[in-house]
């Protein structure tokens, strides 16, 4: 009998439990008599499930109960062009006011939605043949917000007092667990007896989740012995993360981001076949008002797609974007003097929260897709791979703004030529 057969034995008798193989074999044919023992009580054919291409054990830090892979297919659109010629990019290398992404970058995304990565890549092909998209990073911060009890509205002022008053050592405790976040403030809210703390960190490459958590729990240790206050959770959703909340669209989680392109009105014509004036109608009607109809945080049209496709892609935590979607487009005519008017066409995610180290970006494929991009690992200076990742996802957020309200506008003046052709 192999190893395999008699795993998987052990687990039908129940004297092994499935989370208990790796304590007997290597994580190869653990994953392998899991995957077999589940095959087996399902009837399911987990054969495709079992091919893939990376050590088990450079994922064991990113999912338990292995049994294989889940593959979804990777396109890239592009080239995304941004950043160049920036007329305030006044010192070249410096990235003191200019943006951390310069140049061509094709944008791996990994999706099951036919159809998105062809828009995404008209998109950015309007864009660079516009002469590109400028995109910052305007704010930058990731949080955790613990969730403290006291007696009363009394002790929560004299808490909240003396963390404003004890920054300094609540930042040395917090750093003291990490060589890279900086710990940029604390935010105070209090409800009742209860006081939630907002801590802001500078995570530079790293989405910073875990960082901001363990840096979070000993500046808490700190709170607990200083003040009456006591820890009942470390995360007290105030963060927040992984649901829709309006404190990220509007102070910002992660990264806050925003792209924008003067389109060409005859480029607007030529490859969109429409108008700058459709467009911008387009999107006050649906983007604007039809979201605040809707009462949504995201006044956009499907920012979403390119969030979620690139953090397939790339190893970033795909619950997140729930946070990306917050993002606001804007399309207006730009009168220009000599030709028909431009299209100025803008998307401002507020709390895109994006990592090049850390979490699933060290997986082979995922770590491949952000070399493709040239921002793998570490930025020089530290932060800057991961801002330059956020502005090279806005600008394809952006190109799928376009490319969809310019379907959308010239199916719309489409039919309208039709109804007057008759
Ligand atoms: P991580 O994989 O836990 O840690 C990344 C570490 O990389 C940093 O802490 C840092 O170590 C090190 N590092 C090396 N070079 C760096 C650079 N240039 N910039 C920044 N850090 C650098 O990743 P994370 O981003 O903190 O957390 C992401 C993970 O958290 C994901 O797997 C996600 O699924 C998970 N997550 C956790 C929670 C939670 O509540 N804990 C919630 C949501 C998601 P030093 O700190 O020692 O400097």
């Amino acid at each position: 009998m192999t190893d395999v057969e008699t795993l998987t034995d052990r687990l039908r008798s129940g004297e092994l439990r499935l989370h208990e193989l790796e304590e007997h074999v290597d994580p190869e044919t653990a994953t392998t008599a899991r995957r077999l023992f589940v095959a087996a009580e399902t009837g399911a054919d987990l054969g495709a499930v079992g091919e893939y291409g990376f050590d088990v054990v450079e994922a064991e830090a990113n999912v338990e109960n292995a049994i294989g892979a889940a593959q979804v297919p990777m396109g890239v659109a592009g080239p995304v062009t941004i950043n160049v010629g920036d007329r305030s990019d006044t010192e070249e290398g410096t990235g003191s006011d200019g943006g951390a992404a310069t140049g061509e970058y094709y944008l791996p995304m990994a999706t099951t939605e036919g159809a998105l990565v062809a828009s995404v890549n008209r998109g950015l092909s309007v864009i660079r043949a516009a002469g590109g998209a400028t995109a910052r990073v305007v704010k930058s911060g990731m949080t955790r917000a613990p969730a403290f009890r006291v007696d009363g509205v009394a002790e929560a002022a004299a808490t909240v007092e003396w963390v404003e008053r004890n920054l300094g050592a609540l930042r040395e405790a917090a750093e003291s667990t990490t060589s890279h976040g900086e710990l940029l403030g604390v935010e105070p809210y209090v409800v009742g007896d209860s006081v939630f703390l907002r801590f802001i960190y500078d995570t530079k490459d790293a989405m910073g989740m875990n960082m901001a958590t363990i840096a979070t729990e000993a500046a808490c240790e700190l709170i607990e012995s200083e003040t009456p206050a006591s820890l009942v959770a470390l995360s007290g959703n105030l963060c927040s993360d992984k649901k829709p909340a309006a404190i990220n669209a509007v102070e910002g989680r992660g990264r806050s981001v925003t792209a924008d392109v003067v389109v060409p009105g005859g480029l607007v014509a030529d490859r969109l076949h429409t108008t700058p004036a459709a467009i911008a109608e387009a999107n006050t009607r649906k983007n604007l008002i039809g979201s605040a109809r809707a009462a949504s945080l995201g006044f956009n049209a499907h920012a979403a797609n390119v969030v979620a496709a690139t953090f397939l892609a790339t190893g970033q935590d795909e619950a997140q974007v729930v946070e990306g979607a917050n993002a606001i487009t804007t399309m207006d005519v730009r009168e220009s003097a000599n030709g028909p008017d431009d299209l100025y066409a803008s998307v401002s995610l507020a709390s895109l929260e994006v990592g090049t180290v850390g979490g699933g970006t060290r997986l082979p494929t995922q770590a491949a897709a952000l070399e493709l991009l040239g921002l793998d690992g570490g930025g020089d200076p530290p932060g800057t791979n991961a801002d330059a990742l956020a502005e090279v996802i806005a600008v394809g957020a952006l190109a799928g703004e376009l490319s969809l309200l310019a379907a959308l506008a010239s199916n719309h003046l489409a039919s309208a030529h039709a109804e007057l052709g008759r």
